[in-house]
């Protein structure tokens, strides 16, 4: 069941039980993701396994999906693939945070309850490139990208289709 992952979640019971969370999430759910991104719809895929290790309540897996960011050069979208491996050791403190093993990604839990949604945009805006901006001069690219999506979805408004509506009188 797509979509049908849950909103918060306590991280560290579905580590007690050894817990096994697939499915999407889209981008609408992440609000600080969304601030990076020119294009606010679709969803990232998460697999992601909750266990322990030793003691460490660990998460692992993987998160994968197609972004469009804003090139910062020219502000017009830039095509990202996210494909993030995450394994994350789950801490009450930062001194047990120093004390994890190095292949751990430190959470500090300062609830019970935590957004999964947050802990997934947390590991993708972790893996954006610092200054996103297009590989290949901008200008070739946005001669080629460019539309606006707002006029292809009002299509009532459209003054191409007036035109052509004014047209088709004049020849009747
Ligand atoms: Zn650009």
């Amino acid at each position: 069941m797509l979509d049908q992952l849950p909103e918060l979640i306590d991280p560290v019971v579905f580590a007690e039980r050894t817990s096994h969370l697939v499915g999407a999430i889209k981008l609408q759910r992440m609000s600080r993701l969304s601030e990076f991104l020119f294009e606010k719809e679709g969803d990232l895929k998460v697999d992601l396994h909750f266990y322990k290790e030793g003691k460490v309540p660990t998460i692992e897996g993987h998160i994968e999906g197609h972004l469009n960011l804003i090139c910062q050069s020219c502000l017009k979208s830039l095509p990202w693939d996210v494909s993030k491996q995450v394994k994350i050791g789950m801490v009450q403190t930062i001194e047990q945070a120093d004390r994890l093993e190095s292949d751990l990604e430190p959470l500090v839990l300062t609830e019970d309850k935590m957004s999964f949604p947050s802990i997934v945009e947390d590991e993708v805006i972790i893996a954006l490139p610092d200054f996103p901006r297009h590989t290949e001069p901008c200008m070739e690219y946005t001669n080629v990208e460019f539309v606006e999506p707002e006029v292809i979805e009002e299509e009532s408004n459209n003054p191409f289709s007036v035109l052509a509506k004014l047209k088709n009188t004049g020849a009747q």
